[in-house]
Formats: structure tokens, C-alpha cells, sequence
């Protein structure tokens, strides 16, 4: 995972990647904040970014606003992006299924499953759509004292690629207090060039022992209204916007392509985002309310809302919910933004 894969976490990519650059890695990590914003994907890209032979130096110019990223292209970025770096070992909450039970079971039986359902996710899967995947039912996974006792053994070994060892831990707070003991002494006494990293998207069932031994990282959420949206998402939409105006169909099918690598949480963000972005033009160009979304544009700030009339408001946000409905249920990206697109544009020409 590269950062510049991660939608509306810039501001967090680049204090993440000025703190390896300076040094002052801190040896275990409790990375704070949903899934589906990505803070599982964040660890990972940190971890990989610390590992990158040649780490790319951007300066002002980078892609969305990043400093700098892994270079995607190294021996440790290529087996990390596969996620199949030797050191790195991932740990999550699990349950008995149908094909793997017993009272024996650990987190190591799962490694191949929650490789497939992280690469199925984009890495922002939440846990409930990881227990889906597992087929556990009803069960609630957790993370054992098995699986404790593996990450201790862990740590207390060399790298295999003479790099650093990174040990993440999914959902940590799915640690029961048995297993959390176990690892106090490892989170307190660490063994050079270990990472450890802790995600989780609540401190409050976590044991402050635990919490108290982590550097804290908050990943912000992307639930977040236009006001605060992030810079990425705002870009997205002027250029999608500028593009439905004109109907440029060579940039408009790249934008989509864009669009369709996201994850799909991080699709279905950014439709509500343009959802309320169209009603607040609307607002403004119809009631004389001030907006309240800056898109980071003057231009677009001044003439976008003159396009959203009572004729075509409707329109545009049926468009939209089809295609959050589309998305929920796994539709085809690319399929969803095209025809997203084409009814927006026809919506817009008829103002
Ligand atoms: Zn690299």
C-alpha cells in the first residue's frame, strides 16, 4: 500500500513520513480511527514507507499534496505490496468456521483469508465485513492468548530480510486481557528494529496499560461534513464537475477509472460527499444561503452553484443515491461512475 492509494489521509501521510524521515520512529504505535478510513491501510503504507530502498522525495509537487511515498517499486515494496513481505506479520480478530475449528486454532490459519479480504477491501474493510468474509455467522472473533504468545515469539526474532520486523495487530481492542498481559512486556522492552503497530478504531475497551506504553496516532475519520472534506475529495469533485460540463470524454473516462480503484467505502464517502456538495450549491444559488463548502477553487466557488435549479436538483441526487445503492451492493465501478456521469451532465445541461 502507497499513500498516495489512500484517499483524504494527506495531511496525516506527510506528519507519518516526516516522522520515519527524521528518525524518530516510535518502536510500538497505537494507530486510532475506523477501518474504513483507512487506518489499517495507513499502518501498512507506514510500515512500507519505513522499509522502501528508495523512498520518493516530492518536495511541493506530489501527487495530492504529498510530501512522500514508498517507491512501489523495491524488493520490500513489491512483497509488500503483495503483502507478502516476511516481516511483516499481521494479526486480527477471528472465530471458528466451518472448515477451520477446534479448540487449537489460531491466527495463523487465517493469514491466506485475510490476505484475499484485504486486497478484496483496498485495505479498509471493516469488521464486520471481514466476519462476513470469514463466514463466521454470529460468532465474534477475537484475537487469543495463542496468538499473544506467537507475536511475543515473533519479536523475540531476527528479521528474515535483515529489515525491520513490523508486527500489526487489526481491531486490538478485540485483545482479550489475557492476551494483552502477554504483550505488555514486548510493548515495554523493544527488540531493535521492531515496529509494532496496534490498530483500532476504540481505545475505550483497550487496557490503558497498553495504551499507555503506544505513541497514539489518530487517523481522522472521512465521515465528515463538506466543511472539513478533504482536500483530495474536493478535487475530485471540481474536476468531475468541470469535466460533466464540457463532456471531455477522455479525461472524464480517466477520472472514472480513478474512481474505480478506490475502495468502495471510499466511493461511497465521496458520493455523499458531492451529494451534499450539490445541495448546498443548490442552497446557495436558490435560497441566498451562504455556502459553506469551499472547493479550494474561486472560480468554481463563484459560478458551479448558478447550475443547481429546482429543475435539476432532483435529478442529480437520484443519480447519486442509485449509485451509493449500486455501490453497496458491489456493482462494477466502473459501470456506476460512468453512468453516474452521464446522467449528472444530462441533468446539468438542463438547467
Ligand atoms: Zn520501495
Amino acid at each position: 500500500m502507497q499513500f498516495k492509494d489512500i484517499v483524504g489521509q494527506t495531511v496525516m501521510a506527510n506528519r507519518l513520513t516526516e516522522i520515519i524521515d527524521s528518525g524518530r520512529v516510535s518502536h510500538t504505535q497505537l494507530f486510532l480511527g475506523e477501518t474504513a478510513s483507512g487506518s489499517l491501510a495507513m499502518a501498512i503504507a507506514y510500515a512500507q514507507y519505513l522499509n522502501c530502498e528508495h523512498r520518493q522525495h516530492y518536495g511541493e509537487a506530489g501527487p495530492d499534496g504529498l510530501r512522500a511515498d514508498s517507491c512501489g517499486e523495491c524488493p520490500s515494496c513489491k512483497k509488500y505490496q503483495q503483502l507478502s513481505h516476511s516481516d511483516l506479520h499481521l494479526y486480527f480478530p477471528y472465530a471458528a468456521t466451518a472448515t477451520v475449528k477446534g479448540t487449537s486454532i489460531s491466527a495463523a490459519d487465517f493469514q491466506s483469508e485475510f490476505r484475499e479480504f484485504l486486497n478484496a477491501k483496498h485495505q479498509c474493510g471493516t469488521l464486520d465485513e471481514w466476519y462476513e468474509f470469514m463466514q463466521i455467522e454470529n460468532k465474534q472473533g477475537q484475537i487469543r492468548e495463542r496468538d499473544a504468545d506467537d507475536i511475543v515469539r515473533t519479536l523475540g526474532m531476527k528479521s528474515y530480510e535483515g529489515g525491520n520486523k513490523v508486527v500489526i495487530i487489526w481491531m486490538a481492542e478485540k485483545m482479550t486481557v489475557q492476551p494483552a498481559n502477554k504483550i505488555l512486556k514486548s510493548l515495554e522492552e523493544p527488540t531493535p528494529n521492531t515496529l509494532i503497530i496496534l490498530v483500532a478504531e476504540s481505545s475505550e475497551k483497550m487496557l490503558s496499560t497498553i495504551i499507555s506504553r503506544t505513541q497514539l496516532v489518530k487517523i481522522p475519520s472521512l465521515r465528515e461534513n463538506g466543511r472539513t472534506a478533504s482536500p483530495e475529495f474536493r478535487n475530485l469533485y471540481v474536476t468531475w464537475m468541470r469535466q460533466l460540463f464540457k463532456l471531455n470524454m477522455a479525461s472524464l473516462s480517466a477520472w472514472v477509472d480513478t474512481m474505480h480503484d478506490k475502495s468502495r467505502e471510499v466511493q461511497k464517502q465521496f458520493l455523499l460527499f458531492a451529494q451534499e456538495s450539490i445541495r448546498d450549491s443548490f442552497l446557495r444559488n436558490n435560497a441566498g444561503l451562504p455556502s459553506h463548502i469551499d472547493f479550494g477553487d474561486e472560480k468554481f466557488n463563484a459560478s458551479f452553484p448558478t447550475m443547481i435549479t429546482e429543475r435539476n436538483i432532483e435529478k442529480i441526487n437520484d443519480a447519486i443515491n442509485d449509485a451509493i445503492f449500486a455501490v453497496e451492493r458491489n456493482a462494477y465501478g466502473k459501470i456506476v461512475f460512468m453512468e453516474l456521469s452521464f446522467r449528472i451532465s444530462k441533468a446539468l445541461k438542463k438547467r
